[in-house]
């Protein structure tokens, strides 16, 4: 029944993902109605919206006009998708940390594989380490296929943690309308209607040939998703032909040190990527994005591919230095392409700068996977001026 053999399954699903970065960044919206996607004012829908704003039955996918009747005294905010792709991205970085196997499903949700009765306590670490290092709830559900996986996570809905095990699925699964099961949209489920079938258990003791009548081949899969089987694996992606990162500003930055500040928290992200993937690179791009929203990028191709954020950032530092012009500037990012698995372990053709780099990135990574990412920073990041830039934040 398992999708692979001797492995349990993740479901893993940022609750509210839109809502809950802007709540986490923006203390004042915590606790509140907090819809995204547009302002009343304007035309769009509902791509994302808190907790709290269910109460008044908001949804995603509802015009935000719908929502403001329902709720007007939400926060309606603007989606910001550049800034949750990043935080998207810290969130898929701590995954790794637990597997290799991943199927990214959309930017708030994934799919993990892990060892046979490792799942749960996976499971437990990964929303521990999510709340602690990004401050985001995150819900899991754990089981033997991504089906079951998908409808604990369903269940364990919002900030929690649920495992399914096959023999649950009578009690836990069966009860359920059959629009819950997945795969059974709102004309699927007026056919199933149509023939006496709106419970996932009684879709699950349906004759399967007559369910395959009605539906097609999708009544197969539908049966045998009602009855808890699934056979599909874990589609993990291929090997990326580039690693990168950038980030928009919250406002226009005209701050030199400022905008090299953040170009090394990217970098230190980027490089970080690299090394859980054993992936090195040769040539190194930045982007500057300017006020006027003009955007450059510029690359240099080095002799041999590197991994170390210190040698990163040199490159993207001098890079930026000689192309970034007069600010403001809205947006920086920087990327690793031309990669190379082969070099990864070749130690010996690195001068010993390179060799110290590269090992003084290794021993930042494993600090922070111990204690948290804001456990090391480098000296740039608190020199004098932005601490006090800290403070007065
Ligand atoms: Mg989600």
């Amino acid at each position: 029944m398992s999708a692979i053999k001797g492995h349990e399954i993740l479901l893993c699903d940022l609750d509210a993902f839109f809502a809950s970065v802007e709540q986490r960044d923006h203390p004042e919206y915590r606790e509140k109605p907090v819809i995204v996607g547009g302002r009343p004012d304007q035309r769009g829908v509902v791509a994302a919206c808190s907790y709290e704003a269910r109460k008044y039955g908001v949804h995603s996918g509802m015009p935000i006009s719908r929502a403001e009747k329902l709720c007007p005294d939400a926060v309606f905010l603007p989606v910001d998708i550049e800034r949750y792709r990043c935080v998207s991205a810290e969130v898929f970085a701590i995954y790794e940390r637990f597997t290799a196997q991943i199927e990214k499903v959309s930017i708030d949700e994934a799919y993990l594989a892990l060892p046979a009765e490792k799942g749960f306590e996976t499971a437990r670490k990964i929303r521990k380490t999510v709340k602690q290092e990004l401050g985001l709830p995150i819900s899991a559900g754990v089981s033997v296929n991504k089906l079951l996986a998908k409808m604990a996570c369903e269940l364990a809905k919002p900030d929690g943690i649920k495992m399914l095990r096959p023999e649950d699925v009578p009690k836990e699964i069966w009860r359920l309308p059959v629009k819950e099961l997945p795969g059974v949209g709102p004309h699927t489920e007026k056919k199933l209607k149509q023939a006496g079938i709106k419970t996932i258990g009684q879709l699950a003791k349906f004759p399967k040939n007559r369910i395959i009548k009605m539906l097609g081949s999708v009544g197969e899969s539908l049966h045998e998703f009602a009855n808890g089987i699934d056979t599909r694996e874990i589609e993990t992606e291929q090997e990326p032909k580039s690693i990168g990162e950038e980030t928009t500003f919250p406002k226009d930055v005209y701050d030199r040190e400022k905008a090299l500040t953040t170009l090394l928290k990217l970098t230190e992200q980027v490089g970080y990527r690299l090394r859980r993937k054993k992936l090195m690179g040769r040539t190194v791009t930045i982007k500057i994005r300017f006020g006027d929203f003009r955007t450059i990028t510029r690359s240099r191709t080095l002799e041999e591919a590197v991994d170390a954020d210190g040698t990163i950032y040199r490159i993207a530092r001098e890079l930026f230095l000689s192309n970034c012009g007069k600010p403001p500037w809205r947006l920086v990012g920087v990327q690793v392409s031309n990669l190379d698995k082969g070099s990864y372990e070749q130690v010996s053709l690195f001068s010993s700068i390179e060799k110290k780099e590269r090992q003084l990135s290794k021993v930042i990574d494993e600090i922070r996977e111990r204690y948290g990412r804001d456990a090391v920073k480098r000296a740039t990041l608190i020199s004098r001026k932005e601490s006090s830039e800290q403070k007065r934040l």
